[in-house]
């Protein structure tokens, strides 16, 4: 599902951003083809994109894959609460994994690179805090935008939840192609930070 109403200058599925028109359709039939042939080796779909919760269609989607028998992992950026409730209070997703991008306040429209709607974005981590779906909020750190006191703060502010996942910058393919030169954190330093980050929350690290 392509296309997103954030334009993080990070982001490696720039693919699936820019020039979205010029991108192929792909008959759902297909796609379900291709996994119930699999049916033995899969046990889950993850629904991704860009950003899946822009589709409105998302929760037939859904409740078409799962009566097929597969569990459903939705990634999300967390700017539609309404859709995450009507998918959580429907059982219609078995995990979630939101982007928690910055800190809540003006730092998260330079990460994301639009004006934010901040309380839509809270509205929808209280969503997920409090439903009993399992889930995890998850940040990018990149050294351009995130340091390690806007992590802590990030951590702090998600106190007591399930997972927290640092994942690491992968200076490729970015949004925006200045971030190319930007080397990531160390391994060590994000140790680091997954070691302050586990004061407030249970918290790993991805991609290193
Ligand atoms: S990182 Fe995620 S939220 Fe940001 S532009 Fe890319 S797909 Fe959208």
């Amino acid at each position: 599902m392509p296309n997103c109403n954030f334009n993080c200058p990070f982001c490696s599925n720039s693919s699936l951003i820019k020039k979205i028109e010029s991108l192929p359709s792909i008959d759902p039939q297909i796609i379900e083809d291709f996994i119930t042939k699999r049916e033995k080796f899969i046990d889950g779909v993850v629904i991704t994109g860009g950003e899946p919760t822009l589709q409105p269609d998302l929760p037939e989607y859904i409740r078409h894959i799962k009566s097929l028998g597969f569990l459903v992992k939705l990634d999300t950026n967390g700017s539609d609460p309404k859709m995450l409730k009507d998918l959580i209070s429907q059982k219609l997703v078995d995990y979630i994994a939101m982007d928690f991008k910055a800190p809540l306040d003006e730092r998260y429209a330079k990460v994301t690179g639009v004006p934010m709607d901040l309380e839509s974005v809270k509205e929808s981590i209280k969503a997920i805090y409090d439903s009993d779906v399992d889930y995890e909020f998850r940040t990018t750190v990149c050294p351009a935008f995130l340091d390690e006191k806007d992590i802590e703060e990030i951590a702090r502010s998600i106190k007591g939840a399930k997972k927290y996942v640092l994942q690491q910058f992968v200076p490729r393919d970015t949004l925006d192609p200045a971030l190319e030169k930007v080397a990531p954190y160390t391994k060590e330093k994000l140790e680091q930070m997954a070691k302050t980050c586990n004061r407030y929350v249970k918290t790993v690290l991805r991609g290193v």
